[in-house]
């Protein structure tokens, strides 16, 4: 292996260990529930889900999955946005 490749094969090492180095733009994944499968989309800040729960609440425990998995990785402009929280 020649010393070029090695070195890239170093940063990447580095890299990895660097998670908000990355923003996932968009996206779509095979989620296996426990009693179904679903396909989840992410586009620019916007999920999307095939679960019923989703269709009436904007939200699952199949996004909020993706959520917690990719972190840092989601769109910044969307971590930024301040939560509603119920007083
Ligand atoms: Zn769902």
């Amino acid at each position: 292996m020649d010393s070029g490749m090695i070195g890239k094969i170093q940063k990447a090492k580095r890299y990895a260990q660097e998670p908000e180095r990355i923003a996932f733009n968009e996206f779509k994944v095979t989620f296996r529930g426990n009693h179904d499968t679903y396909t989840v989309t992410y586009d620019e800040g916007q999920w999307g889900c095939g679960c019923n729960f989703f269709a009436s609440h904007g939200v699952c425990s199949h996004t909020m999955t993706m959520e917690r998995v990719l972190g840092v990785m989601l769109a910044p402009e969307e971590e930024a946005e301040p939560r509603k929280v119920e007083v």
